[in-house]
């Protein structure tokens, strides 16, 4: 089958746990998901309190890969214990191969759950850790373009790995960095589909489809016409069909560009 795809980002725990069908990864892949061109997901573990889980559920799942990182509204929360126990998963999981990326990691000024030096300070702490493990670094901007490009600028070297997720913000963010970053991705979810989402439109347009990647976020951002429903990596189809009809190819052009850029990316 030429139109496999991999869910480049999706929190498989906070799926479950809101899934109405059942607790079990297993089981919700085969009667949810239940999608056959699924090949691979990579599982975000981005809270210090679900990082035990992530280890778990990639270890117990083939398909399954992960990357660890604490996300921006979690800085506050960012202590020695949870670098020691990132550093501990991301350095066991690299010897096994299931520990694929390092995020999600960034700035979140639209909620402001930590405070924006703070975010800032665990921001740049993580760069430097994940640039140790020199694998692809998963970023979460929203609504601090400038601060996050001073900092992606100053602290990333340009020729890391780099799938900015979920994209959203201005164009002309996605623009720079793809420009200054070789190997930098953007990641589309659902949201592509809704019709206010005209920022990800425009990305998309301008951007090459070598450097995009197929991403759900679930259990967030389910696309149309799904949307207020729990997100799963099955709903991906519907997000490929879009960006096809917003470039104006064929969907198996999608897919199989998109499959090899996370082949590039992450390796698997
Ligand atoms: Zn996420």
């Amino acid at each position: 089958m030429t139109s496999l795809f991999v869910d480049t980002h999706t929190h498989i725990d906070s799926t479950l746990e809101r899934s109405e069908y059942t607790k079990d990864f297993h089981s919700f892949r085969q009667e949810v998901i239940c999608c056959e061109q699924c090949e691979k997901f990579i599982h975000i573990s981005c809270e210090p309190t679900t990082l035990d889980v992530g280890w778990k559920i990639i270890n117990e799942n083939d398909e399954v890969f992960g990357a660890f990182g604490i996300h921006p509204h979690e800085a506050q929360h960012y202590t020695d214990e949870v670098e020691a126990k990132l550093r501990e998963y991301i350095t066991k999981g690299k010897e096994t191969g299931k520990v694929v990326g390092f995020g999600e990691i960034g700035l979140d000024y639209h909620y402001n759950l930590s405070e924006q030096a703070v975010q800032k300070d665990v921001f740049i702490r993580q760069i430097k850790l994940a640039l140790t493990f020199s694998l692809p670094i998963v970023l979460h901007l929203r609504e601090a373009d400038e601060d996050a490009l001073h900092i992606i600028r100053e602290y990333i070297p340009k020729d890391t790995f780099i799938h900015l997720h979920c994209y959203t913000s201005l164009p002309s963010l996605a623009a720079s960095i793809l420009a200054e970053y070789p190997h930098a991705y953007v990641g589309i979810t659902g949201v592509v589909t809704f019709k206010s989402a005209t920022n990800t439109h425009e990305v998309v347009k301008a951007t090459p489809l070598n450097r995009l990647l197929l991403e759900t976020d679930a259990p967030y951002m389910a696309p149309i016409p799904f949307r207020g429903k729990t997100c799963h990596s099955g709903m991906i189809p519907k997000i490929a069909e879009k960006i096809a009809a917003l470039k104006g190819v064929a969907i198996d052009e999608v897919y199989t560009q998109i499959r090899q850029n996370t082949r590039d990316c992450y390796k698997i």
